[in-house]
């Protein structure tokens, strides 16, 4: 999906009084951010309230996206839930770096994307107890054993252990 589907037309609220809110929730599947970020699916709440300096953004979203996992290097999905208060400001005068555009367009694209940006660079798991990747040869641990670890004994070590047993 395009992500033309986040970009919200609040006209109705820029003519409503200060505090009118409108409701809305959000089922969007595979919705591309940028070339880089595509989301696998977006669902959740919105809620957009007017107040004297913009439209209030107020979501409780879940998402994911694909990654792979930091120890096995398995492909996830990497969740991400996030609980967005977020003004959008009218003018460029007030402090946030979300604005309404001129066309009365509200991006929530810009403020996923920047979601989106920051959880990349959190490590993710396939499963919380992820064995890894044996780091001699390779073996993912999760699905097989192997004998690396059995007997893989530091060469000095194996000289000094010859050296005893004489
Ligand atoms: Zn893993
Ligand atoms: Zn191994």
């Amino acid at each position: 999906m395009n992500n033309r589907v986040l970009k919200m037309n609040v006209g109705f609220l820029l003519h409503a009084s200060s505090g009118t809110s409108n409701d809305s929730m959000l089922d969007f599947p595979d919705v591309q951010l940028s070339d880089e970020i595509t989301l696998n699916y977006i669902r959740g709440n919105l809620r957009m309230s007017r107040t004297k300096e913009g439209i209030l953004v107020q979501s409780h979203l879940e998402t994911a996206f694909d990654d792979a996992c930091f120890r096995c290097l398995d492909p996830i999905q990497h969740v991400l839930t996030l609980d967005i208060e977020e003004l959008f400001a009218f003018n460029s005068a007030a402090e946030t770096e979300f604005r309404i555009g001129e066309d009365a367009v509200l991006d929530l694209g810009a403020l996923l994307r920047a979601e989106a940006l920051i959880e990349q660079s959190h490590r993710a798991l396939c499963k919380p107890d992820c064995k890894g990747l044996c780091p001699e040869c390779g073996a993912n641990w999760n699905y097989e054993t192997c004998s690396c670890s059995d007997d893989a004994i530091d060469p000095r070590l194996a000289i000094l252990k010859t050296l005893l047993e004489k």
